[in-house]
């Protein structure tokens, strides 16, 4: 049972923090239930539903005019906030209904030509069927009751046996205008209806508050599950632990393979292998029901029409099967193309014909994308559509829109508009991993790489402080806590990269520490202890990493922080530069032994940075052994200017994108003619 997380008090809160404009403290209350329709995710979940508010304003000349405000593209209902709610002067809009045709471009055009504000967002394509409905409060879901009842056989008999006439039945039409006169005559035929079911799509409700719109949609949604038993309504996002996913880098480096869209460019991967997902895949029609399509229109934008089926033989018969499977795919998915293409009014530019998620016998479900969001988003579709397509076929069926229906939105022409149109950041579907990853260098050097679009895997000792390093970083972005110098580590590390992202492309080997004084001082164990972080944790870690980047068959890299210690003694700095030093050939060794792998590996040599290694306490200690300011101490390189974590971090990125380096160390001191490399 989905709760009404409703309460008056809160309600009242959001109108007077919108300020003293009645028609904002509308608006106010318009983004305080968008938000609790959008954050429960039995509603509603990525990329789909939308509300609107219908409200008065007046026009340049004050006089007062209708607007409506809905639901903008690029923000989700969870965290929307007014601005993502762009107001579109509602007459001219309604004005519209009369005409017999409007196509989309057309369409998007009259909707941004009436904005209020001409910066907003785009309203969405459903802006149209909202105008069109007289309503104040109007919210839209694809709740997954909604579409088990939507894709049935009967749905329009079930539909009357829940709310006999509290609800139109709007048969399935591509959203846009055709929709939307379509739902506006299947509501004047019936102005008492409380909401619409939208065949093969979706949920509308309305009403004249926000409040009554807002308990249609939890009563009425809660009616159909009640209707068909669904106790819990979803369950989605859950990764339990694995240990049988050793063919997941290997399946993503051949679904790049089969892409090709760049040389290197790699997919992310999203896993999902809840009890209900795994007992999915006991059915015996699961290749029947695979073939089937998605529930709702969008689904098919983020997920194609039907997942990519792998058994527990495929996995078992290593990279061969797995390449001929996804290159199954892509033929099935280029001969959907070649039928649809030629029926469709415009010429349409073939989209890669890779997989966008997969059944995995034994090992789960996986949402497959260009980053890490786009993997989530697909999996979580494909987690609705699962539980949607269980629920429906044992209660009469599930039958989505056909194969025709299904390229109209997957091939609109809108989406094919922005094809090309935006490059993607030059690391987008890299998966990197950072040792050291909540100290100053390593969490710069992570920011840095999440810039040009990489998906990081934090790894260090302590889990509260890589827990405010990751939200630092954004929620994206995932960590690993360990001691690196634990035998078991760098196998754990590997397998949390492949659990959650599905493999790894880059390894940023940084953790270290320095440890101080005169060797003849010095304990032999320190000193041994000294090698185990600085010089044998960046072995093993390597030689797994590149392991992982060897199964993928797509290349890789692996880049060192080795220290200028390497080759530029420091006085009591022994046990820091011998294992640096060894790194440094370590480095050159395995450039070496992993080119014919395709992996590239670097060095940097930085030298005094503020960081946990360099504490300020530190620096205050050498710079009074110098007899030197600590601002002097910091600057005293050739350039006179203090080097900080975010150089070295922007370095390793630098080195990252020299797609021709290999067996490198940059130096990022400063300048210090001792320590230049010769
Ligand atoms: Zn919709």
């Amino acid at each position: 049972m989905i709760e009404n997380w409703y309460k008056a008090d809160e309600a009242q809160k959001w109108r007077e923090q919108a300020g003293a404009d009645p028609a904002d403290q509308e608006l106010g209350e318009r983004v305080y239930t968008s938000r609790l329709i959008g954050q429960n995710p039995d509603l509603l979940m990525h990329g789909g539903g939308n509300t609107s508010v219908k409200l008065s304003r007046p026009d340049l000349f004050g006089t007062p005019q209708r607007v409506l405000h809905v639901k903008g593209s690029g923000w989700d209902l969870d965290s929307i906030e007014a601005p993502g709610l762009p107001g579109v002067w509602l007459d001219p809009l309604m004005e519209l209904r009369a005409l017999g045709h409007l196509s989309d471009f057309q369409m998007v055009n009259v909707q941004r030509a009436n904005l209020l504000d001409s910066g907003s967002p785009n309203p969405s394509v459903e802006t149209l069927l909202h105008a069109f409905l007289p309503h104040k409060y109007v919210d839209h879901t694809h709740a997954t009751p909604f579409l088990v009842l939507a894709n049935l056989p009967n749905a329009e008999e079930i539909c009357r046996k829940i709310f006999g006439d509290r609800l139109g039945i709007v048969p399935y039409i591509m959203p846009g205008f055709g929709l939307a006169k379509k739902a506006a005559e299947v509501f004047d035929a019936n102005p008492n209806v409380e909401g619409l079911l939208l065949l093969n799509h979706g949920h509308f409700t309305f009403g004249a508050t926000a409040r009554e719109s807002y308990d249609r949609i939890v009563s009425h949604t809660n009616e159909v599950a009640a209707y068909f038993g669904m106790k819990k309504l979803t369950t989605i996002g859950r990764r339990d632990p694995a240990t049988n996913l050793d063919a997941l880098p290997i399946l993503r480096g051949v679904i790049a393979e089969v892409a090709a869209q760049r040389d290197d460019a790699m997919p992310v991967f999203d896993l999902r292998n809840g009890p209900e997902v795994m007992q999915f895949f006991d059915r015996s029609d699961l290749e029947e029901l695979s073939q089937r399509g998605m529930a709702s229109p969008d689904h098919v934008l983020r997920t194609k029409g039907c997942p990519l089926v792998l058994r527990a033989s495929d996995l078992a018969a290593g990279r061969a099967q797995l390449k001929a499977k996804v290159e199954a795919f892509a033929d099935a998915y280029r001969a959907y193309f070649d039928r649809q293409a030629p029926q469709a009014d415009e010429p349409k530019t073939l989209l890669t014909p890779d997989p966008k998620h997969a059944w995995i016998e034994g090992v789960g479900l996986l949402g497959i994308g260009a980053n890490a969001k786009a993997a989530s988003i697909a999996a979580d579709l494909a987690e609705q559509n699962v539980r949607v397509r269980s629920v429906g076929e044992d209660a009469g069926g599930f039958y989505p829109i056909g194969e025709k229906d299904r390229f109209d939105c997957e091939y609109w022409s809108l989406e094919q508009a922005k094809l090309g149109k935006s490059a993607p950041p030059p690391l987008q579907g890299r998966i990197v991993m950072v040792t050291g990853g909540a100290g100053a260098i390593g969490l710069a050097t992570a920011k840095a790489f999440a810039r040009a679009g990489a998906n990081i895997l934090l790894v260090d000792r302590d889990e509260t402080a890589l827990e405010v390093a990751r939200s630092d970083l954004g929620s994206w972005h995932a960590t690993f806590a360990c001691d690196v110098t634990d035998k078991d580590a760098p196998d754990a590390a590997m397998a949390a990269a492949v659990h959650r992202f599905g493999g790894l492309d880059i390894l940023v080997s940084n953790a270290g520490t320095a440890t101080s004084g005169a060797l003849l001082e010095l304990g032999d164990e320190e000193f041994r202890q000294a090698f185990e972080l600085n010089f044998f944790a960046h072995k093993v870690f390597a030689t797994r990493a590149a392991q992982v980047m060897r199964a993928q068959g797509r290349g890789g890299q692996i880049l060192f922080n080795i220290s200028k210690q390497s080759i530029n003694p420091g006085r009591n700095m022994g046990a820091y530069g011998t294992p640096k030093a060894a790194t440094l050939f370590l480095m050159r060794q395995l450039t070496l032994e992993l080119a014919e792998h395709g992996v590239r590996v670097n060095g940097m040599n930085a030298d005094r940075i503020r960081s946990g290694l360099l504490t300020d306490g530190f620096i205050q200690e050498r710079a009074a052994a110098r007899g030197v300011s600590e601002e002097t101490y910091m600057s005293g390189n050739l350039l006179g200017r203090e080097v900080e974590a975010r150089h070295v971090a922007d370095a390793f990125v630098a080195l990252a994108l020299m797609e021709r380096t290999t067996g490198h160390v940059v130096t990022v001191d400063g300048g210090n003619t001792e320590a230049e490399l010769r």
